[in-house]
């Protein structure tokens, strides 16, 4: 199918912030996400958590299966509009490189301690010195930290790829991106512009995975069960559709079957409400996009069940006490880690040493823990501290 005229085109990218010759037989979007691919941050992402902690099960999605399976969603859908296929595949492949270990619980207590920091020190918790936000380490990773290349740091990738990979941003972030970047990937949240369709695909496709599959990790955990998620409008619909066809369906194969029909039924409603929304804004170009609010939506129907949907989760699983003691313990060992290299750069690998740690070069420390693995934190955390915070 050929790309709408409203999709991205590689060969009309704003370009790599390095200039290098286009490859002869892949487009620069598809090249993205080939080194993407290949990159040593991507390949952490198996071992690093989504909800449920790596070690608690074989089965539990991971970064990387969560990362898989945005990427097949937000493919599907741009076949579907005609949009920019690899794009879509190389941000959503790359959209949660920068997450620490432990998920949301190591993010926040990495963010603690560098806003403590900050604050001890009298800095406004601006980057680079201030506070840790994962969407800003996504784009730290494939700017600066991968050591791959023999000309640059990072990836180089396209800035239609970097714009999608920073999907959200504070304001104080983006003010400080415009510093170093001028009119780069941070000046949208300032001037309220939209991103690319592209982006806005991976970003929603990101929320229609989640919600699915944490369903399905939840009922796996015992956490919640198919009784309780009846409550939730969007699941009761598809309960019934599913048990009208199959009455005698039940256990796994009857979760798989409901969470397969609404995982097709908001992608269908994506398609349809995007496609809406671009006949309802005019939208012919690329250039209308920027001056259109987001454009790739759910029907005002399912946004609403998706909300209800995803509050269930945040009340049921998230906030669930088993999952709370583990992000507690999680805490624990993310600020423990800050703390030690803090106080003891030597306990880092040499490339890393730093001698003194000043406050400007705490954000290299920040860089080493958000890339470690959950069971590489777990392992060093031990090491360190001679203490077992996971039994
Ligand atoms: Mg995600």
């Amino acid at each position: 199918m050929p790309l709408a005229p409203y999709a991205s085109h590689a060969g009309a990218s704003r370009g790599r912030r390095r200039h290098e010759p286009v490859a002869p037989t892949r487009t620069d979007f598809q090249r993205d996400r080939d080194r993407i691919v290949h990159s040593t941050a991507f390949r952490r992402l198996v071992y690093k958590t989504q909800v449920f902690l790596n070690h608690e099960g074989d089965l539990f999605r991971t970064r990387l299966t969560h990362s898989l399976e945005v990427a097949q969603l937000g493919r599907s859908i741009a076949r579907s509009l005609g949009l920019n296929e690899d794009l879509v595949e190389a941000i959503a492949l790359a959209h949660d490189l920068g997450h620490t270990p432990f998920g949301h619980a190591g993010q926040d207590a990495l963010n603690a301690c560098m806003h403590q920091d900050s604050q001890d020190k009298g800095i406004s918790p601006v980057e680079p010195v201030g506070g840790f936000e994962h969407n800003m380490q996504s784009l730290r990773v494939v700017d600066e930290l991968e050591e791959r290349y023999p000309d640059f740091d990072g990836l180089n990738l396209c800035f239609e790829t970097r714009e999608g990979i920073l999907k959200h941003c504070s304001r104080a972030n983006a003010l400080w991106l415009e510093q170093v970047e001028p009119d780069g990937v941070g000046a949208r949240f300032l001037n309220g512009s939209s991103p690319s369709l592209e982006a806005q695909l991976a970003n929603l496709a990101d929320e229609i995975a989640y919600n699915a599959h944490d369903i399905d990790d939840g009922v796996r955990s015992g956490l919640l069960s198919i009784e309780q998620l009846r409550v939730v409008p969007l699941f009761e619909r598809f309960l019934q559709e599913t048990l009208r066809h199959h009455p005698a369906l039940l256990g796994r194969r009857l979760l798989f079957e409901v969470v397969r029909r609404m995982l097709s039924a908001q992608v269908y409603d994506v398609i349809e409400g995007t496609q809406a929304a671009l006949n309802q804004h005019g939208v012919m170009a690329v250039v209308d996009v920027a001056r259109a609010p987001t454009l790739v939506r759910f029907s005002a129907e399912m946004r609403q069940q998706s909300a209800d949907l995803k509050r269930f989760l945040m009340q049921n699983l998230y906030r669930h006490p088993q999952v709370m003691q583990t992000t507690a313990q999680a805490r624990q060992v993310v600020t423990d880690l800050y703390a030690a290299y803090c106080a003891n750069t030597q306990l880092m690998p040499v490339p890393r040493r730093l001698a003194p740690v000043t406050v400007s070069n705490r954000r290299q420390v920040a860089d080493y823990i958000a890339g470690m693995t959950d069971r590489f934190a777990i392992k060093e955390h031990e090491r360190l501290t001679g203490s077992k915070v996971f039994a």
